[in-house]
């Protein structure tokens, strides 16, 4: 008998089960009738709770064990006990009534959390918080995998870290980036995004998102992109990646950079080594390494200069009532405006950093001290007023912006800043490797980019966890100044420094 095999075997149909529930999510996002909501739900549901019993079934804890005692374990199984381990001891910790309570607060509260924001009123949202706060304290409390409660909730989602080490690094960016912000505040040749607000076609921007992803080597024959709402990445095998954008008639970035976006997550998903293929070892390090790939390709790649030096031909070529007489260089700054703004997803590479710390720290307070959600509208626009020099004319624009508390994520939010320090840190390793990377890019060739990237991050999945992945590719711990630097030098000439 082989116990490691047999390990391997079981969490693979875990693993397919999942797929086939990522089939179902995808579909309904993508294809379904708005009406065929109610059948897609119970089945939806019927899959959760065949893989949650599955996760934490006598069987998963005999296989673990057996498993565990077999000599010459190689890394890789190594890593998969772990995670193994990791599920199984979630999903034991977790009773099925909390998995529910959860379940449902969430899709009720995200119902109620749109009504909310529609009519700019955060006391149609608040008993639904209020609820979802004390079921995320409960879970933390359940779970306790971390020193602190929302060190636990933070765990979920990038394994290892805590508030207290995320506390402080961006404690270290804080002043940083608003030092930067407040400069450029003070330019007196600032760029202006106009000519991204004319009238594109939405049929050529879809042409062009996918002439850009077959450039950056997206391949069609293990996945599609499609349309959808809110744009997103999901596997339904290791050898089927599929990913959505959007498209907005009167705003140029939307789908370009959703698209070079999404693109970037799913060549992480395409790139796992086979041996790993359709295991718990098939995802990316943690939630914030997966960002940092989409935000490498979309911000460092696809915001740069030589980028648009190869593509914005081609973009007059699809625009010329925009773009023939426009400039390249206004162009180019007319893509990196930095401006404090309301909206966190609108916001640019300097200023997102500050609209995640301000989530970061209420977070925090919600499940940590005791803040009530009634405090949060007030509590939110006085950081705003800290962080950015701004205050939201409505709630709408203000606390009830992001879908996350509505939902189960607390604690997601941190990664995403984590995203882009870990890009810029990573790119630098690149560049140090291939320095003529830009000047590839300016011939439309990014296979050097991507090939480095497969073969330091994607080929490994999950199997190094995020802090020994990250030396093993740059030699270092996390280092923010990475990120510093970049923007930087990106930024000050954009701006006339
Ligand atoms: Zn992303």
């Amino acid at each position: 008998m082989n116990a490691m095999k047999d390990l391997w075997d079981y969490f693979n149909e875990i693993m397919r089960l999942r797929y086939i529930n990522a089939l179902l999510d995808w579909d309904q996002q993508v294809n379904m009738p708005k009406g065929s909501v109610k059948g897609r739900a119970e089945q939806t549901a019927l899959m959760q709770r065949l893989i949650h019993s599955r996760t934490k079934s006598d069987k998963t804890a005999h296989l673990i064990k057996d498993a565990e005692k077999q000599n010459n374990l190689s890394e890789i199984d190594l890593a998969m006990i772990r995670e193994a381990k990791r599920e199984y001891d979630q999903a034991t910790k977790i009773p099925d009534k909390l998995v529910e309570d959860i379940a449902i607060t969430g899709s009720v509260g995200n119902i109620e959390w749109e009504k909310a924001r529609e009519k700019s009123d955060f006391s149609i949202f608040q008993p639904y918080l209020e609820k979802m706060i004390n079921l995320q304290i409960e879970l933390a409390e359940r779970l306790d995998t971390g020193p602190t409660l929302y060190s636990t909730l933070i765990d979920l989602f990038e394994p290892g870290a805590t508030y207290d080490w995320v506390s402080k690094v961006f404690n270290n960016l804080r002043p940083k980036l608003v030092k930067i912000v407040n400069k450029f505040e003070g330019s007196s040749d600032k760029p202006n995004q106009s000519i991204l607000k004319k009238y594109y076609d939405p049929e050529k921007q879809w042409k062009l998102s996918i002439e850009i992803i077959k450039k950056l080597d997206f391949d069609f024959n293990t996945g599609r992109q499609d349309k959808s709402t809110h744009p997103f990445t999901t596997s339904l095998s290791s050898i089927d990646t599929r990913f959505t954008t959007r498209i907005w008639e009167n705003f140029l970035p939307a789908c370009i950079f959703g698209t070079i976006h999404e693109c970037g997550h799913a060549l992480y998903q395409m790139g796992f080594k086979e041996e790993i293929h359709d295991t718990y070892l098939a995802e990316g390090s943690s939630a914030g390494f997966h960002e940092s790939q989409s935000r490498m390709w979309e911000n460092i790649v696809g915001r740069s200069k030589e980028f648009w030096t190869y593509w914005f031909p081609i973009f007059q070529e699809y625009f010329p009532e925009n773009l023939r007489d426009y400039p390249m260089e206004e162009f180019y700054r007319s893509i990196n405006v930095v401006q404090p703004s309301f909206i966190r997803v609108e916001a640019d590479e300097v200023t997102y950093g500050l609209h995640i710390i301000l989530r970061f720290e209420l977070e925090k307070m919600m499940v940590e001290d005791n803040l009530q959600a009634s405090e949060l509208p007030g509590l939110w626009n006085e950081k705003m007023e800290n962080l950015l020099g701004i205050t939201p004319p409505n709630d709408a624009e203000g606390v009830l912006q992001d879908i996350h508390w509505s939902g189960a994520s607390f604690g997601y939010f941190p990664t995403y800043a984590l995203g882009n320090l870990y890009a810029a840190q990573i790119y630098n390793s690149a560049l140090k490797i291939n320095p003529s990377l830009p000047e590839d890019y300016k011939k439309g060739e990014f296979s050097n980019l991507l090939n480095y990237l497969k073969e330091n991050v994607h080929q490994y999945g999950k199997i190094y966890q995020v802090t020994d992945l990250l030396k093993k590719i740059t030699g270092e711990d996390l280092n923010p100044d990475y990120f510093i630097k970049y923007i930087e030098e990106k930024f000050y000439p954009i701006y006339g420094f």
